[in-house]
């Protein structure tokens, strides 16, 4: 579905770290970087994971340089002697290491913070191959490296997501926004995403045919993600403002199309929209949960300022919590079970009720991977919105592991009540 704008600079991320081949850590820099690197239109052609071992990591180095254009690194520039990116690459590419006095300045200084003496495994880490420029770290005492060799740009980061990727957004996208553009006047992208809830990817992909059908530039890439879909807009233009615009032109269009089933844009979740409209509607909200162990309300309180509208988030997980804290009826967990319909509105009623709230919530389900029946299979789940006008419960049977289905009934929860405070769900 996405057309690539794929630029001439072909890429190769080499992850350095025995324990990404061991399977300690998951190469989750990876994955981060060649998403960054797509929004910028360069092609991530290999990725490579090799251990602490300089003659390996020097073969993968020698072999991307034979196929790359810019080749970028992650991790091993630590303080130990197992951290050998920086050395590696000075050696293959014949450069002598030399010391940076901004960075050993910056070393001091930040030792001096902690009140202990700079070590001289930590000079290493101000060593730079001759040319080499400082990505700045104020997280973390290894600094990034930038070096251009032979037409090759080399980047070394360190492998610390938290350093990593603030370092990469903020210092190296910027330095290759200016390499792109010098290659090519259409050189700038920039991607947007408009996040939609409430339709699966097939419906929306039905629904904007035309648009997707006559896409250029911009292009757009949906992507089924945790219960929603983002549609990824990347618009490329000689400027970051005529970017802006089309991106903005096409965001329009498919709004006009979608209408409030898109509920935000970039990196936030569907409880900060839920959390917009409560507050614009001045509501409050209470929570009652079961299956979905509180993460309703951890995604509610995510949201700065949410003692506004986020008055009570209780787990009731037994049936003594759910009778005794809720008021829910024995009897009724007797006859229909606690992964009822019923169950589901007595603890939204209870939660409205205790927490003093216009909105109660009540979840009940079944997460597995045990304790699924014919009857009432793993992934049931009943999830029930009650104010003053309105009292409904609807039944869900989601499906993936525990984590999943904790996390659909988050989201679905989220879902109807957004639709709630848009009026759009009615006692039938
Ligand atoms: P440090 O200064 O912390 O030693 P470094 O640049 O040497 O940084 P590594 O020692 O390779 O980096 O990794 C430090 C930590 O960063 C790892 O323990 C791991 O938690 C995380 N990390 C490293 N590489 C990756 C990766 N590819 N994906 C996700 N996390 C990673």
């Amino acid at each position: 579905m996405e057309k690539r704008v794929d630029s001439f600079m072909r890429c190769e991320i080499i992850a350095v770290g025995t324990e990404l081949l061991m399977g300690q850590i998951v190469n989750s820099n990876g994955a981060g970087l060649a998403r960054e690197l797509a929004g910028l239109g360069i092609g991530v052609y290999y990725q490579t994971v090799v251990g602490d071992n300089e003659e390996r990591l020097a073969a993968a180095f020698s072999l991307a340089l034979t196929r790359a254009e810019l080749i970028i690194f992650s991790g091993g520039l630590g303080p130990t002697d197992d951290d050998i990116t920086r050395e590696t690459v000075a050696r293959v590419l014949g450069l002598p290491l030399e010391q940076s006095d901004i960075w050993v300045e910056k070393l001091n200084e930040f030792f001096r913070r902690v009140n202990r003496p700079v070590a001289q495994s930590n000079l290493r880490q101000a060593m730079l191959p001759r040319g080499g420029k400082l990505f700045l770290n104020d997280r973390g005492t290894a600094p990034g490296i930038f070096l251009e060799h032979e037409g090759k740009i080399i980047v070394l980061l360190p492998g610390p997501p938290g350093e990593l990727f603030p370092m990469f957004k903020r210092q190296v996208v910027p330095l290759l926004q200016e390499k792109l553009k010098q290659d090519d006047e259409q050189a700038i992208l920039q991607s947007r995403i408009l996040r939609v809830t409430g339709l699966g990817e097939s419906v929306i992909a039905e629904r904007i045919k035309d648009v997707l059908g006559r896409q250029g530039n911009p292009t757009i890439a949906p992507l089924a993600k945790g219960g929603e879909v983002h549609l990824r807009i990347t618009a490329r233009a000689d400027s970051g403002a005529a970017a802006e615009r089309l991106l903005e032109e096409k965001a329009v269009e498919i709004r006009e199309i979608l209408g409030d089933a898109i509920y935000g844009e970039g990196d936030e979740g569907l409880e900060f929209s839920v959390a917009r409209l409560l507050r614009e509607k001045e509501r409050t909200i209470a929570v009652a949960e079961s299956c979905s162990g509180g993460l309703l309300s951890h995604r509610l309180t995510n949201v700065p300022g949410s003692s506004v509208y986020m008055l009570l988030g209780l787990v009731t997980y037994s049936n003594e919590a759910k009778e005794n804290l809720l008021g829910v009826d024995p009897q009724l967990i007797l006859s229909q079970g606690a992964v009822s319909d019923g169950v589901a509105i007595q603890m939204a009623t209870g939660a409205r009720r205790v927490g003093q709230a216009h909105i109660g919530v009540g979840i009940t389900g079944i997460a597995g991977p045990d304790g699924g029946t014919a009857e009432k299979p793993v992934g049931l789940t009943y999830i029930a919105i009650e104010a003053d006008d309105f009292q409904k419960s609807r039944r869900f049977e989601f499906w993936g592991s525990r984590l999943e289905i904790k996390e659909r009934a988050s989201q679905v929860a989220l879902h109807l009540v957004r639709h709630y405070l848009l009026g759009k769900l009615k006692n039938s």
